[in-house]
């Protein structure tokens, strides 16, 4: 095996061949390889001089709704139109195996995009929410707006080249005078109760937690991992890189996910 360190992977699936209850905590890693930037990677042409924290705030959607609504749609437009890895199948498959055998393998993801879902898997909690629903900016009411296929065209608007065209939000059809938004959470924002609840319950319950593609920064995603060690897990990290957690965890399979994580089923 290639990059990957063979006494990890061994290590990991000897604690993997016992455990009835998995949770897998994945982040903008796990959709890297798929052609999803991470947000270290996203930030390029027109979008260079915003960080996603300027961008991705109530303040900013309401101040210039336009350039928002477009960096949003542009990042929606590019998870529609890749396609799940083989890291993204594996952990399809190992769900309905487990399923089947009377076990659990929860995904608790940070990532708006659907990869998982169209690999076959099911998903407890999307914990930032998903950028292919929406719902008012002002009213909070649910929108029916479609999130249509991007043309070739929209796809290949270099952002770099400030080609992008500035798309307007929607009008909501509920009250007067909003525009719609998804349902993503915005820096600032609280997560959903519900999805940070089942999220903490599957990490309390699980025997392994296998965190794989997040920097581990952001809260409180990033407190997930600590809660399922301090509950009696062992936690395994998959990452290219150290991560503030990697010094605490059991194992840490310094790789990608896409390479990694068919080797650990
Ligand atoms: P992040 O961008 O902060 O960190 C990504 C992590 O993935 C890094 O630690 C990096 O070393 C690792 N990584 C890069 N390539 C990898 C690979 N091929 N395999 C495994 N790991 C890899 O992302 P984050 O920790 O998820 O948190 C930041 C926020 O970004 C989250 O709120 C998330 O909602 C949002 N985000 C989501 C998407 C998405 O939905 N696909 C994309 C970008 C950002
Ligand atoms: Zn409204």
């Amino acid at each position: 095996m290639r990059n990957i360190p063979h006494s990890a992977i061994q290590e990991a699936k000897a604690i993997l061949q016992d455990a009835h209850r998995i949770a897998v905590l994945t982040g903008a890693g796990m959709s890297a390889e798929s052609g999803v930037p991470t947000y270290r990677d996203a930030q390029t042409g027109l979008w260079e001089k915003y960080s996603p924290e300027q961008l991705a705030t109530r303040e900013a959607m309401s101040n210039q709704p336009e350039l928002v609504w477009s960096w949003i749609l542009h990042q929606a437009r590019v998870m529609r139109s890749v396609q799940p890895h083989e890291g993204h199948k594996a952990l399809g498959r190992w769900q309905k195996q487990l399923d089947a055998n009377g076990g659990a393998l929860e995904i608790v993801t940070q990532n708006i995009d659907d990869l998982h879902e169209r690999a076959g898997a099911e998903v407890l909690a999307h914990l930032h929410g998903t950028t292919f629903t929406f719902r008012c900016f002002e009213c909070d009411a649910p929108s029916d707006y479609v999130l249509e296929d991007a043309t070739e065209e929209q796809l290949e608007a270099r952002p770099e080249l400030d080609q992008m065209v500035l798309e307007e939000p929607p009008a909501c059809h509920s009250c007067s005078h909003g525009f719609i938004r998804p349902d993503i959470v915005m820096f600032g924002e609280l997560l959903p109760q519900q999805a940070m609840d089942d999220a903490l319950e599957a990490v309390r319950t699980a025997d392994v937690a296998l965190v794989v593609g997040t920097s581990n920064i952001v809260q409180p995603a990033a407190s997930l991992p600590i809660a399922a060690s301090a509950a009696g897990a062992k936690v395994i990290e998959v990452n290219p890189n150290v991560t503030p957690l990697t010094e605490d965890v059991d194992v840490y399979i310094n790789g990608t996910a896409r390479n990694v994580l068919p080797e650990l089923h």
